[in-house]
């Protein structure tokens, strides 16, 4: 399968490249959430999180820990936020995994993700089922 991503790491369309070895890439987002906002990714085409191998991941996380430091330095900020959007619902546009990195600046008039409440019960209902369904994972 061969995707935007992909297309980008074969440099057949270009990107403002950050970071890259032998299994790994990272360039900015080209609609930034804030100035500086990076993806961080495989060079391997694994379609989501869910897909993508845990020896790829903890490669994954230790590089964008490194890359996340970089880009806070250069910005000159303590705050970041690390995504990793999973599947269309949860807003996944590029089927090719990856982590965003994205630089936080008080006052960048970002909001937080509205809260819900639970009902009496439902956090122990919730908390229990997941918590079986663990084991069959
Ligand atoms: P997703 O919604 O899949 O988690 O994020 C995909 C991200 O890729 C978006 O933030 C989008 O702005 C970025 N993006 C899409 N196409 C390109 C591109 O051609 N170049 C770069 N640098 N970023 C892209
Ligand atoms: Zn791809």
């Amino acid at each position: 399968m061969e995707c935007i991503f992909c297309k980008i790491i074969k440099g057949e369309i270009p990107c403002q490249k950050v970071y890259e070895d032998s299994a790994f890439i990272a360039f900015l987002d080209i609609a930034p959430i804030n100035h500086g906002h990076i993806l961080v990714l495989p060079k391997k085409h694994f379609i989501n999180f869910f897909e993508t191998p845990e020896n790829v991941l903890a490669d994954l996380i230790k590089i964008s820990k490194k890359i996340a430091k970089a880009m806070c330095e250069t910005l000159n900020t303590d705050s970041f936020n690390l995504g990793v959007n999973t599947n269309k619902t949860a807003g996944q546009l590029v089927p090719h995994l990856h982590f965003h990195l994205i630089p936080r600046f008080s006052g960048d008039g970002l909001k937080h993700w509205s809260r819900k409440e639970y009902k009496k019960g439902e956090i122990e209902e919730y908390g229990e089922r997941i918590m079986r369904e663990i084991e069959n994972v």
